[in-house]
C-alpha cells in the first residue's frame, strides 16, 4: 500500500475532446503539462487534434519538438540560445524593445511573436508604437535572413477574477490594438491571447484570434466556479490507504502538537499513508477525503500521515482519495485551499506512486 497519483488516459482524452469544441486551440504545456506529464499530455493531444504547443522552458520546447516534428511550438519566456531555438524551429516571444534591438543578429530566421505587456507587466512591448517600431524597423531591415514576425500575442493577468474590472480593461486595450493593427493592413499569422478562463468567459476564441492559449481546462480543471461541472472533467485521482483504525475517547490529543482534539469517546480515526510530504497542503487538510463513496473530515496532516475521523463504514485497507472527479481539484480552489495549479503543482512525484490508467 502506497499512496498513488493515477490519470485515467481515456478520460484526460475526452476531456480535451470537449474543451477543443471546433476551436483552434494553443496548448500550455509548461511545467510538465502541469505535471500531468509533457510526453503523455503532447500525446493525448495530438491524438486530439491539437498541433500548436506552447511553454516556458526551452528544454520542454524542445522535448514537445522531438514527440511532436510537425507541431508548432511557441516558448513564452524569451531565452538567449538562439542557435537552439533556430536548429528545433521553436516560435519565440519578443519580449521588450531593447530585446529586438540588442539581438537582432541572433534572431535572424527565428519566428517571432510580438508580445504587448498589458496589465501583467510581466513581459512584452509597451504600447502600440512599440510594435509598429519594431514592424517598421523589421520591414527597413535588408537582411535576407532576418528574423520573421509570424505572431502577436498577449496574457490576460485579469480573466480568472469576476468581483474587479481589470479584466474588461486590458481586454479593451488589447482588442484596440489587434483591430488597429489589422485596419492598418498589419498581418501576423497568429494572433492568441486568451488563457483558460478567458477562453470560457468569450465563449470561445475572440474574434480576429488564431488560437486561444489553454491550460488549466486542458487539465481537468474549471477556472472559475459559473462553468458548469460536467463541461470539463478531471482525470486525476490522487489517494491513500488506511493503515488502521485507531479510537480515542474525549480529551485526547491526536497528531503533533495537539493538532486534534477527539470532542467525544469512541471517536475513529483513520490513520492514512498520504501527508503533506506527498504534495498534500495544509489547506487542503482542513476539508474531506473520500472513502467508499462518502465524505469523512481530515483532522490532522503529517507528512506521510493524516487522521480522518470516520465511522463504523470504514475499515484497514479502505482506500482514501484526495482527489478524482468526485472530489475535485477545483472544489478546493474555490474553498480557497490554492489555485488549480498551485494544488497539481504541490504534489510529490518522487514520494507518490505515478500510474497512466
Ligand atoms: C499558464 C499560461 C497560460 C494558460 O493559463 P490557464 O489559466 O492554465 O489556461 C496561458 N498563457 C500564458 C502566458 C501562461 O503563462
Amino acid at each position: 500500500m502506497t499512496a498513488i497519483w493515477s490519470v485515467d488516459a481515456q478520460r484526460f482524452y475526452n476531456n480535451a475532446l470537449k474543451v477543443i469544441q471546433n476551436n483552434q486551440i494553443m496548448a500550455v504545456v509548461k511545467n510538465n503539462a502541469y505535471h500531468y506529464g509533457l510526453e503523455f499530455a503532447v500525446q493525448q493531444f495530438l491524438k486530439a487534434g491539437i498541433n500548436t504547443f506552447s511553454t516556458t522552458s526551452l528544454r520542454e520546447a524542445v522535448r514537445i519538438r522531438q514527440l511532436a516534428p510537425d507541431a508548432t511550438i511557441f516558448l513564452m519566456n524569451a531565452v538567449y540560445e538562439f542557435d537552439k531555438v533556430r536548429d528545433y524551429q521553436i516560435q519565440m516571444t519578443l519580449p521588450s524593445l531593447n530585446f529586438y534591438y540588442e539581438h537582432i543578429e541572433d534572431l535572424q530566421g527565428i519566428q517571432v511573436h510580438l508580445e504587448f505587456e498589458n496589465l501583467l507587466h510581466r513581459s512584452g512591448l509597451k504600447n502600440i508604437d512599440e510594435i509598429r517600431e519594431v514592424i517598421h524597423h523589421h520591414m527597413k531591415n535588408a537582411n535576407k535572413n532576418k528574423m520573421h514576425i509570424t505572431g502577436l500575442w498577449t496574457h490576460f493577468g485579469y480573466a480568472d477574477e469576476f468581483d474587479v474590472s481589470e479584466y474588461n480593461v486590458e481586454r479593451k486595450a488589447w482588442l484596440d490594438i489587434v483591430s488597429t493593427l489589422i485596419d492598418e493592413d498589419y498581418h501576423f499569422e497568429m494572433i492568441h491571447a486568451q488563457n483558460s478562463a478567458s477562453y470560457y468567459r468569450e465563449n470561445g476564441v475572440l474574434e480576429n484570434h488564431t488560437h486561444a492559449r489553454v491550460g488549466i481546462a486542458l487539465y481537468g480543471s474549471r477556472p472559475y466556479q459559473t462553468i458548469d461541472v460536467d463541461a470539463i472533467e478531471q482525470s486525476l485521482t490522487v489517494k491513500g490507504n488506511v493503515i488502521q483504525i485507531r479510537e480515542v475517547n474525549e480529551g485526547d490529543y491526536c497528531g503533533y502538537s495537539f493538532a486534534f482534539e477527539a470532542k467525544h469517546d469512541h471517536t475513529k480515526l483513520a490513520v492514512v499513508d498520504i501527508g503533506y510530504g506527498d504534495g498534500i497542503l495544509k489547506s487542503r487538510a482542513k476539508h474531506e477525503a473520500l472513502i467508499n463513496g462518502k465524505r469523512y473530515p481530515i483532522r490532522a496532516l503529517m507528512m506521510s500521515h493524516m487522521f480522518v475521523e470516520v465511522d463504523h463504514n470504514v475499515h484497514a485497507q479502505d482506500e482514501v482519495i484526495l482527489y478524482n472527479n468526485d472530489i475535485r481539484v477545483d472544489e478546493f480552489t474555490f474553498k480557497c485551499v490554492g489555485a488549480n495549479s498551485e494544488q497539481l503543482s504541490a504534489m510529490n512525484h518522487d514520494s507518490l506512486i505515478k500510474e497512466y490508467r
